[in-house]
């Protein structure tokens, strides 16, 4: 399922709600039977037991399974997961009865799609899902866990289901779990497992807070378990192997151990009196007042400029259609402009060099000569093969988001911080810890140094705001939108830096736009005010004649295309070879005004598009983008590609630009 067969393609793989962690979506139909196989859950269970470890199998509940789901391929369209249910729930008891056999007193199922926006239709589903489970004779006890999220119209449905425990989540974006829980009388009967310890952040704990809050719920239950807010695979291990930050730094952070210390600290005051954790207590309101009080935390000369931004700092000089003249002026480009998204290949010498240098069997002197030595092979290559708007190549760079963050103040890297990103690859995200700035310049020497090698355009490069806020760990003691104009101020004068080195076109990545929307739409407009709002800050300070591209990679995005078109950029490049174009044709049914590069090639597969294919891919982007403003270009970044397939599908790329231009 994960991987395929040369006869069946692999399941799609997505990330699991607003976290980067990813699940493999299951495909079912109107055939699709269920049959238990326990095996799995009863050998860990009993491993743990053996231990004398009191364990808690955890699955996901059989709702969200199913609104996960998406129709297999081939099944009639209309059909809905959902409507499996009932044939679902029967294996659901049967492997909680061979739980149950093997020694388990609870079993915990995981609701997280009941803290999105559901219909009456679905909540029915999930009331009468657990009417049945709660119904059965043979079976644990049942803690259905939310997470995430407020569960909202889902909490009234869970509270009064026949189970015997709930799990919410009381971080802050959450709160509103806790006046719902009170509006709904509480949970009498019930345990009450209440995530106060942030599971997706690393931050510590604001253990008084989590008290209160815990004292307030101890009136709405009949038991109250002290717990993380979600499963810890979302952060870090332990902070205590890190060797590279402040220890003053590091007595901020909670990895995943520290988290489990701060859900035993709280749970013994509350059982036994916050006298029996005052040592705790006071070494917490030290470290908190040390963060809030640092001058990494607070930088004045960052927090008054970023008060002093104005509503003509978020606008670009002149409208789009005005720009776009001054564009054409000044590129002269032809019609049907081929360029790429900013990478290429990441060979094994240059990460072999970059090793070396970390490693100091390289100097700088010696690692730069790489660089550059990668940057001349990058642009001949694409003079040579006649792209019209060239790249560098982003060798430089290990990841599109640690560059930057190696290079702001107000950014930490971890050593060990790594997280789960799907089976066994793993991320490092960096933490925003503190405000943010930007020393020196962090690109300009590289772009320049590609463009003082040719006479076309070379696109300068740079990550967004929001792609930098996430896939980053975020700061819990400001809201977002804060730090992203923070982050976008500092780029803000990256770009500016770029064009007076003599750069024309300059990309500002947001491949995570789109991931970051919240998990419930009325939180939406303001997420994305500010989102676009960051973006805006970030380019808009730049002539007219200068072209601001930016790239998202996902295919799904009809319902976002306002905000879009709200970020004013003046190019778009997307990912649409795989869905045939699909995204051209959102782009157009929604009146999109600007100039865009549906991607003609697949980069995700070693795979070589030929000529035509691509031709063709491009006359369908054509029905729906004037030639005017349709631009040729790959999906994405080619840093995970082999130079072979890379120079013989950009050529091809070229060659059918070439073709259907003479078709105009
Ligand atoms: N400019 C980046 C690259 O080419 C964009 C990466 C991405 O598409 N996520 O690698
Ligand atoms: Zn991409």
């Amino acid at each position: 399922m994960a991987r395929g067969t040369q006869e069946v393609a692999p399941l799609e793989m997505t990330k699991w709600f607003d976290t980067n962690y990813h699940y493999l979506v299951p495909e079912l139909g109107p055939g699709t039977v269920f049959t238990a196989d326990s095996g799995k859950q009863v050998a860990e269970l009993k491993e743990a037991l053996a231990q004398s470890l009191t364990a808690r199998p955890v699955l996901v509940g059989p709702v969200t399974y199913l609104l996960l789901a998406k129709p297999a391929p081939g099944v009639p369209a209309g059909f809905e997961p959902l409507t499996l249910l009932d044939r679902l729930l029967p294996v659901y008891a049967e492997v909680l009865a061979d739980l149950r056999a093997a020694g388990a007193e609870w079993v915990q199922l995981d609701e997280p799609a009941l803290v999105q926006d559901r219909t009456p239709a679905e909540l029915h589903a999930a009331e009468r899902a657990y009417r049945g489970l709660g119904a059965l004779t043979d079976r644990p006890k049942l803690l259905i866990a939310s997470y995430f999220d407020r569960l909202g119209d889902a909490l009234p449905v869970l509270a009064k289901a026949p189970v015997e425990g709930l799990a919410l989540d009381f971080t802050e974006a959450a709160a509103a779990n806790l006046d719902a829980l009170a509006a709904v009388g509480g949970l009498p009967g019930k345990r009450l497992v209440a995530g106060v310890v942030n599971g997706r952040n690393v931050w510590i704990n604001d253990l008084r807070k989590s008290l209160s809050t815990l004292g307030t719920l101890l009136g709405l239950a009949d038991r109250v378990d002290v717990a993380a807010s979600c499963s810890l695979l979302h952060v870090p291990l332990d902070t205590d192997t890190e060797r590279d930050i402040d220890p003053q730094i590091l007595r901020w952070l909670a990895f995943a151990k520290q988290k489990t210390t701060e859900i035993v600290t709280l749970a013994r005051g509350l059982a036994q009196g916050t006298g029996t954790i005052s040592g705790e207590l006071a070494a917490n309101r030290a470290d908190l007042a040390s963060r809030a009080g640092s001058p990494i935390t607070r930088d004045r000369a960052v927090r008054a400029r970023a008060e002093a931004v104005t509503d003509a700092d978020v606008r670009r000089s002149q409208p789009y259609a005005e720009r776009s003249a001054a564009q054409q002026a000044h590129l002269r480009l032809p019609l049907l402009p081929t360029t790429t998204i900013g990478s290429f290949p990441q060979t094994g010498e240059l990460r072999a060099a970059r090793a070396d240098l970390r490693a100091g069997r390289l100097d700088t002197v010696g690692y730069e000569e790489r660089v550059k030595a990668e940057i001349q092979e990058v642009i001949s290559f694409q003079e040579k093969t006649g792209l019209d708007v060239l790249v560098h190549g982003e060798p430089e760079r290990n990841d599109m988001v640690q560059y930057f963050a190696e290079r702001l103040t107000g950014y930490l890297a971890t050593q060990h911080g790594w997280v789960q990103s799907y089976g066994t690859r793993c991320v490092r995200p960096p933490i925003l810890a503190g405000d943010v700035s930007r020393p020196e310049p962090m690109t300009v020497r590289w772009t320049s140094y590609a463009q003082s090698l040719s006479d076309r355009p070379v696109k300068g490069m740079l990550t967004g705001p929001v792609t930098m806020l996430a896939w980053s760990f975020v700061r819990d003691d400001q809201p977002l939108g804060d730090t992203a104009r923070q982050v976008a101020l500092a780029l803000r004068d990256e770009v500016n830096d770029l064009e007076a080195a003599g750069t024309s076109v300059i990309q500002v990545d947001e491949p995570a736009l789109r991931e970051t929307l919240p998990l419930r739409a009325a939180d939406r407009p303001g997420y994305l005010a500010w989102a676009t709002d960051a973006f805006r800050l970030t380019t808009a300070g730049v002539r007219p004649d200068t072209q601001i591209h930016t790239h998202m990679c996902y295919a799904e995005f009809g319902d976002i295309v306002q905000a879009i078109d709200d970020l004013d950029a003046d190019v778009i490049s997307l990912e649409a070879a795989r869905s045939h174009m699909q995204v051209a044709r959102e782009l157009a049914a929604h009146g999109y005004p600007r100039e865009a590069g549906p991607g003609v090639y697949d980069i995700h597969s070693p795979r070589v598009p030929s000529a035509d294919e691509a031709a063709d891919l491009l006359r369908t982007g054509l029905e729906a983008i004037p030639a005017e403003r349709l631009w040729v270009n790959p999906d994405c970044g080619l840093k995970t590609r082999a130079w072979p397939e890379t120079r013989a599908s950009l050529e091809n790329l070229v060659a059918a630009a070439r073709t259907v231009r003479s078709e105009l």
